[in-house]
């Protein structure tokens, strides 16, 4: 059980990681409680081998300057980059090869549809959506595979992540992308692809040219196949990346899925160490300029947020259904039940009230809401 340092609240809802209740997150004094959360997001990150943030050499030493997502950093010598994926060192020794557009830091596995997916209740691996044109199947594709392709690095720090393992970066982990391109395409039971992780921001030249070069070979080799290729990720990517990503997913009857973690600023601060800002803005583009574009019954994006006990309530997800119904109320919002991991695993399952409150609160926005994860609601 945590307890606020600020108001004194004690109560299992006040995660030990932050000692800080979300009231007093919101209402306290924002210069204080900023550099208060600053300091575990640094403490923590310091621990797992990552900058404390992202760097800003002002210097004229700048040997690298990164633009794929919001931390926007600028490395000097020895700096690593939020991310952990790009340094740079004098001596070319012990350091991590930058991934390129050509090498990715990923792990690859395959994964059975229809697999756990937040969009397996309204895409094709999932139901009898896009069929024919995006699947040879009506109904779920049972029988084929998604190909996940965890990618590591990650431009927020949530305590929260449910995909920690994504800080081990290792040299082993980085592939070549016509090697994976080659391994994908001869096994004709891969119906769709995912990026995730971590979070594909930091390396999507990497994913779009994985995806360019799957599709080149199949339309040599196979032109009939039918090959999905979807993105979920925390939606903090360069603009004009992001928008080849949603290109890409809509032509191959894919989607693009936001982890939309909180609406509030100072919440998502406390709960993710980066800023919202360019989260909100990008998905408002992609939403406005690409959303029902496909002209089907198939949505090209969707939101997603976790249930965090006592931090993300149903004023988070009322902020963010109207958000998203602002834009249009039929793109689909999934909420997910949160249970304990990496930082605050002392944190209970979302308790089933809170997952009925925000569910029926979503419902009045938006005309596509669904609530995954339910499995942990029996617990
Ligand atoms: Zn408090």
């Amino acid at each position: 059980m945590g307890k606020c340092n600020f108001c004194g609240r004690e109560d299992r809802l006040v995660s030990e990681v932050l000692n800080a209740c979300r009231n007093c997150i919101l209402n306290q004094d924002w210069d204080i409680i900023k550099t208060y959360l600053s300091k575990i997001h640094e403490n923590i990150r310091n621990l797992e081998g990552l900058p404390k943030r992202a760097p800003s050499s002002t210097n004229s030493n700048i040997q690298f300057k990164c633009n794929f997502c919001i931390n926007e950093c600028k490395l000097s010598f020895n700096d690593i980059s939020y991310c952990g994926l790009r340094n740079v060192q004098k001596n070319q020794t012990g350091e991590l090869t930058f991934p390129t557009r050509n090498n990715g830091y990923i792990h690859g596995y395959i994964d059975a549809n229809p697999t756990n997916c937040c969009n397996s209740w309204f895409c094709p691996a999932g139901t009898s959506a896009g069929y024919p044109q995006y699947s040879d199947y009506n109904g779920p594709e049972y029988g084929t595979y998604s190909y996940a392709a965890f990618l590591y690095g990650c431009s927020f720090n949530c305590l929260f992540c449910q995909n920690s393992s994504h800080k081990w970066i290792a040299r082993k982990n980085l592939l070549d992308a016509e090697v994976l391109a080659n391994q994908i395409c001869n096994n004709k039971k891969i119906s769709c692809l995912c990026y995730f992780g971590g979070t594909p921001e930091p390396q999507l030249s990497f994913t779009i040219n994985l995806a360019e070069l799957i599709l080149e070979k199949l339309k040599k080799e196979d032109p009939d196949r039918k090959f999905r290729i979807c993105w979920e990720w925390n939606g903090s990517g360069n603009r004009s990346l992001i928008e080849k990503c949603m290109e890409i997913a809509i032509k191959t009857g894919g989607n693009i899925k936001f982890d939309l973690k909180s609406y509030s600023k100072k919440v998502h601060y406390a709960l993710c160490g980066v800023s919202n800002k360019r989260t909100l803005e990008n998905f408002e583009y992609l939403a406005t300029n690409y959303y029902g574009l496909r002209g089907n019954q198939m949505p090209e994006m969707s939101a997603c947020t976790l249930l965090i006990p006592g931090y993300v309530n149903h004023e988070e997800v009322e902020y963010i259904s109207r958000f998203i119904s602002d834009i249009n109320e039929e793109i689909p919002y999934s909420l997910l039940v949160f249970h304990g991991d990496y930082q605050m695993k002392d944190l209970p399952i979302t308790p089933l009230i809170q997952a009925e409150n925000c569910l029926n609160v979503a419902k009045k926005y938006l005309k596509n809401v669904h609530l995954g994860n339910k499995f942990l609601l029996n617990f």
